[in-house]
């Protein structure tokens, strides 16, 4: 059993005028190697439940699980390994380190997580390549264009071999034809490396390219 499973997920956030339910009791069965696109109106939940799914912000209430495993469950440690073992993430503005190269930037999750620096070269330069940036190892996002900056932050998401790849507006900030070209690049991705896809769009003609599309509207699944 190595899909993800979500149940009675909830979110509430305290505020001046009292508590906010962010997520209201999601469930979800995500298949190993599926495309899931996530819709929705902004403020629907979906960034959250992207966080909750990759161990970057802790539910109020009920279970993620990984092959069986309720990632929050496990103490603080358990859940950074998870976070760097299993999850790539790409968010809608790239979050490269402006001071450091392309080639760098995509290192670096793997300097962090202690590799030697010729594997992480080797890695980085491997996976730039493949997304069509071998020719600018060494520029640094300003340098790039919007397209450039989110193959890179693709390539990075992929350094450390992710199972399950999460990107949340991937191509929002692009124009569509830059936008539409990236998006392929991810169906290569999905294609060669087989991972598990979630990814937030609100494009319903960019959804309906994945296996399945989820809606969501405050903080609930639709069924
Ligand atoms: P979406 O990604 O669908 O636009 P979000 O998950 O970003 O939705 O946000 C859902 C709702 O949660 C929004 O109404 C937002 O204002 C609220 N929210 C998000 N983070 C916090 C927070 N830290 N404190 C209070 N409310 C929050
Ligand atoms: P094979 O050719 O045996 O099917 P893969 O296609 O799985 O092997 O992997 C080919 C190369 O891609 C290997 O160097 C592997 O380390 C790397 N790789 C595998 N999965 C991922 C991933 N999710 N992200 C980035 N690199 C990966």
């Amino acid at each position: 059993d190595d899909r993800i499973s979500v149940r009675n997920l909830v979110k509430s956030y305290p505020t001046a005028e009292g508590t906010v339910e962010v997520l209201r009791g999601i469930d979800l069965d995500i298949m190993t190697g599926e495309r899931l696109a996530i819709v929705g109106a902004s403020g629907a939940g979906k960034s959250t439940l992207m966080h909750i799914l990759g161990g970057l912000d802790r539910p109020t209430d009920g279970r993620v699980c990984y092959s069986g495993q309720n990632i929050w469950a496990l103490p603080e440690a358990g859940i950074d390994s998870f976070r760097n073992r299993t999850i790539g993430f790409v968010f809608q503005f790239h979050q490269l380190l402006p001071e450091f190269t392309a080639l760098e930037n995509v290192m670096m999750p793997m300097l962090v997580g202690g590799s030697g620096r010729r594997e992480a070269r080797e890695n980085a330069e491997r996976l730039l390549r493949e997304v069509g940036l071998g020719h600018r190892l060494g520029h640094k996002p300003g340098q790039l264009s919007g397209g450039e900056q989110q193959r890179v932050a693709i390539a990075r998401a992929l350094v450390m071999e992710p199972k399950v790849l999460l990107a949340d507006e991937p191509t929002g900030n692009l124009d569509s034809t830059t936008s539409e070209s990236v998006w392929r690049l991810l169906e290569q991705v999905h294609e060669r490396y087989q991972l598990t896809m979630i990814i937030v769009t609100h494009s319903e003609t960019l959804a309906g390219r994945m296996d399945r599309i989820v809606r969501m509207a405050d903080g609930r699944i639709l069924p």
